[in-house]
């Protein structure tokens, strides 16, 4: 059934949807303030399908919008707040989009006509008020239903362009992995990170409670571990790194989260000491892996970890393939390449690199998208089994980042000739950037404040470099490339 009547099936009980700071919206809201603003985005765009850019963090105006885009026709583009205002920009150009809906409370410097501040949001939902939009708008089969932008190796983010049924075909497969009745799901990605489509639409279609964790709670266990107490929260949605944040302290156990009885991870490697710890302080729960790309819809694999799996000599699976899909992998370079309904259908406005990474094959004689991730890896009776990435993308506490793009946008600095970008990694795991730059003059001042500065207008602030540091010469190895390895020993 479309995901969309499930939800709007809730409308008539008064239930919560969601809860952030405290406010409750509930389902009822949910469907009538998503119509109100459907209708009215139906009255300023006509027949014009362009994507709608939703920026903002938590607020129950983002889920509204999310909705009111797909009823009018509408993909979404989700942006947080985080996102600095240049790369925003580079969005809405590279995007073509007609209209930024501000669900924060400042978005200077953009012009006025085309953004819906809060306030204008207030009175469109007064003004449309108990008006339904024509069903005939609403977006459906292969229509695209959102475009999350990642990190672009050129410099620029990448849109991927999911499909209504990329995503009806996710909600249909994860929801029967899951307890499902009546929960509380954390909230803890923001919404322009894929992973959260996971936990706000599973926690919708089944009737559940979204609950929010906000940016400002995270950087701040105590306050964080008071909004856990009185949460109730039953589903755990998140990275792996965020667990082990929460690990940190010795009060994240069932007393904390005593209705806690499912964990979800996705995004990152799951290692087997985190799966250790978490089953030492939360004796009972279930454990689940999940795998995948922005580009095959959150994710296309799934495994219960169980205890025993602690006991083997391999790192923890990955999962079993959902029944519409296919992995296979590349025999000379180990890629995995997944097959079937997830697939995006390539990135926006690019045909060139959706030419290069999508392609198109079979299962059992119909025609299906494919797409290379670029991820290595290994199956074992179909089960898959992750090892690390071909290139130099990497994931730094759950963030996609492909490293060129910093490089890219470090090099825009007239003085700077070359830079190259290595991760730092302790106990397996990357814990921050380091930029090695050549300059091509001598430079007066602090380089390495000025170069964090320029940043900081270009780039979120996960993918500044902590560190900085002027050489001389980039090292080449022997097939002429540039020696990362020997880069890594500056730091
Ligand atoms: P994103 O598009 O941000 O979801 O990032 C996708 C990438 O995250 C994948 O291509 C993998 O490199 C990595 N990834 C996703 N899930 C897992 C997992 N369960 N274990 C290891 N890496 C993962």
């Amino acid at each position: 059934m479309d995901f969309i009547n499930v939800i709007e099936n809730y409308y008539t009980t008064n239930k919560v949807a969601h809860i952030y700071k405290n406010s409750n919206l509930t389902y009822s809201e949910l469907k009538t303030k998503s119509d109100s603003l459907a209708v009215n985005l139906i009255d300023l765009f006509c027949k014009d399908k362009t994507p709608i850019i939703v920026f903002g963090h938590k607020d129950h105006l983002m889920l509204i919008s999310f909705l009111a885009c797909a009823k009018s026709g509408h993909p979404y583009i989700p942006v947080d707040i985080s996102t600095p205002l240049t790369r925003l920009k580079d969005i809405l150009i590279i995007s073509g989009a007609k209209l930024i809906i501000n669900t924060s409370d400042d978005l200077a410097d953009i012009p006025a006509n085309i953004v819906l501040n809060k306030s204008d949001l207030e009175k469109i939902l007064l003004q449309y008020e108990n008006k339904i939009p024509n069903i005939s708008y609403r977006l459906k089969g292969e229509d695209i239903y959102y475009i999350i932008y990642t990190s672009g190796s050129t410099g620029k983010p990448k849109g991927v362009q999911i499909t209504k049924k990329c995503i009806q075909s996710f909600i249909d497969w994860s929801i029967t992995l899951i307890n499902e009745k009546d929960k509380i799901f954390m909230n803890q990605a923001p919404f322009s990170f894929d992973l959260s489509v996971m936990d706000t639409y599973l926690s919708l279609v089944s009737g559940s409670i979204l609950y929010s964790i906000d940016k400002d709670m995270i950087v701040n266990l105590p306050e964080l571990f008071v909004n856990f107490k009185s949460s109730g929260i039953t589903t755990w949605v998140s990275t792996p790194s965020f667990a082990e944040m929460s690990l940190q302290s010795e009060q994240f156990n069932e007393k904390l989260l005593p209705k806690l009885n499912q964990m979800l991870f996705c995004g990152e490697t799951l290692s087997k000491e985190c799966v250790k710890r978490l089953f030492e302080r939360f004796p009972t729960i279930k454990i689940i892996n999940f795998y995948g790309p922005t580009e095959a819809t959150v994710a296309v694999t799934a495994v219960e970890i169980k205890k025993e799996m602690l006991l083997s000599k391999e790192t923890l699976p990955v999962g079993y393939v959902k029944k519409d899909c296919e992995i296979s992998i590349e025999e000379n370079t180990n890629e995995i390449l997944i097959l079937g309904d997830s697939v995006s259908i390539g990135y926006f406005d690019d045909p060139i690199l959706t030419e290069k990474i999508f392609f198109n094959s079979e299962i059992s004689g119909v025609k299906k998208r494919g797409y290379r991730t670029g991820d290595k890896g290994y199956l074992v009776n179909g089960l898959l089994y992750y090892e690390g990435r071909i290139d130099n993308q990497i994931k730094l506490h759950g963030y996609r980042v492909e490293i060129e793009d910093i490089e890219n946008n470090i090099r825009k600095l007239p003085f700077i000739k070359n830079a190259v970008v290595v991760p730092i990694i302790e106990r397996g795991k990357i814990k921050y950037l380091a930029a090695a730059i050549i300059l091509n003059d001598t430079f007066e001042g602090n380089i390495i404040l000025v170069v964090k500065h320029f940043l900081r207008d270009l780039l979120p602030s996960y993918m500044i470099p902590r560190k900085v540091k002027v050489i001389e010469v980039l090292p080449m190895n022997a097939n002429g490339k540039i020696d990362r390895k020997k880069i890594l020993e500056e730091f």
